[in-house]
């Protein structure tokens, strides 16, 4: 008897010390959750990890298996306006600056003959000012010139008479806002490659850093590829993206991303658009439509023009077509990182009667900065 129960005393241990030996096994079998991933720009202040701060400790394991950290989107935080400013204004600066070294320089000479005049009127050109604006710096600036004498004097009136030419008085707020409960409205225009997603991705970044709440619509109905990318920018800053199959008509993808901002009440909706310039008459009907159904559920607000810095004359005839279809409200010039030809700015809105508002400063998502006539002449006087 004793021996029977000392053999059911030993099973029993051995039974007890095998379910101890596989729930060790299930327990290290479980996947801990993954910490998330910083894709944070940081940019705003936000603290990163500290790499040698001690591991937090769990008071109790967890229950149940986290899911994937993958699949939890992480929304990325745009940068703010401030730092991104700094930033790109030295960007400007490396961009822009030689034309206006290269300004200097001629001008400080001590004797500005009629050959010094001809090559500060050779640099204009070449960056893109246009013939009648360079002709009137060209006039303005000798005739100071000859009364106040070049050298130090030059700088500063070359300042002022830029800063005349690209005008500091234009109104170059985004009309963003829209009244009466509507959202704002801001459909962007261009030729397809000038920047157009990229900028509307970029704007949408500008306005979640400030809070505002934004949808997208993808209107660009005729490219996949241009509606996967801006897919991909609303996502990584939590923005919808209103989209159609491929080919849908872009006005009914315009329509439905307003009405579908309207009925979130978010404060901006912004439409891609297809930017075929196969013919006039094409764009027009397409554009005019675009336009319509949307004012079927509130109006446009803003009307940018996407322009690439690095086209020059050929940019210039894109403008005058596009806004002879639209009533472009704003500009914004692409690519200025790429080019020294910053001219474009007082040629384009000499051209078009509208402000420059914005400038594209490369490809980084956060390369978009509102435009400013005083820094962007300082960036040209370095
Ligand atoms: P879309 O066809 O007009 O919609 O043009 P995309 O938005 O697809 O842009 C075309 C290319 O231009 C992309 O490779 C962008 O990264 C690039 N791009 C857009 N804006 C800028 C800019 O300001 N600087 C530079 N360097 N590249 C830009």
């Amino acid at each position: 008897m004793e021996t029977v129960a000392l053999l059911i005393l030993i099973i029993a241990a051995v039974g007890i010390a095998l379910v101890a030996v596989v729930a060790g096994l299930v327990a290290t079998g479980r996947r801990k959750p993954k910490p998330l991933p910083n894709t944070h720009t940081d940019v705003l202040g936000t603290p990163p990890a500290d790499p040698d701060a001690p591991p937090v400790e769990l008071s109790s394991p967890p229950a149940t298996i986290e899911p994937d950290a993958e699949a939890v989107p992480v929304l990325e935080r745009p940068e703010g306006t401030a730092s991104r400013l700094v930033r790109l204004r030295q960007r400007l600066a490396g961009s822009q600056g030689t034309l206006g070294r290269g300004l200097l320089a001629l001008l400080s000479r001590d004797r500005l003959d009629e050959d010094t005049w001809e090559s500060i009127e050779d640099t204009l050109l070449t960056a893109d000012i246009g013939v009648a604006p360079t002709q009137e710096l060209v006039g303005r600036l000798r005739d100071r010139l000859r009364v106040e004498g070049s050298g130090s004097e030059a700088r500063a009136v070359l300042r002022e008479e830029l800063l005349a030419l690209v005008d500091p008085t234009m109104d170059r707020r985004l009309q963003v806002s829209g009244a009466d409960g509507k959202p704002g409205v801001v459909l962007v225009v261009g030729v397809n490659g000038a920047g157009k997603t990229t900028t509307v991705g970029k704007i949408a970044r500008i306005l979640v850093a400030e809070d505002r709440s934004v949808v997208l619509g993808a209107a660009d109905t005729f490219r996949a590829a241009a509606v996967e990318q801006l897919a991909t920018w609303g996502e990584r800053v939590g923005v919808e993206v209103v989209r159609g199959p491929e080919g849908t008509d872009p006005a009914s993808v315009a329509f439905e991303a307003v009405k579908d901002g309207t009925e979130r009440e978010v404060d901006t909706v912004i439409v891609d658009t297809a930017g075929r310039l196969q013919n006039k008459a094409g764009l027009m009907d397409e554009l005019g439509k675009v336009k319509r159904v949307i004012e079927k559920q509130a109006p446009v607000t803003e009307v940018l023009l996407v322009l690439d810095a690095t086209t020059g004359q050929n940019g210039m005839i894109q403008a005058r077509v596009f806004s002879e279809v639209v009533d472009v409200t704003g500009i914004v010039l692409t690519k200025l990182d790429g080019s020294a030809k910053g001219g474009i700015v007082v040629a384009v809105q000499r051209e078009l009667g509208v402000p420059v508002k914005l400038v594209g400063l490369g490809e980084g998502a956060d390369d978009l900065a509102p435009f400013d006539a005083e820094a962007f002449v300082d960036a040209l006087l370095g």
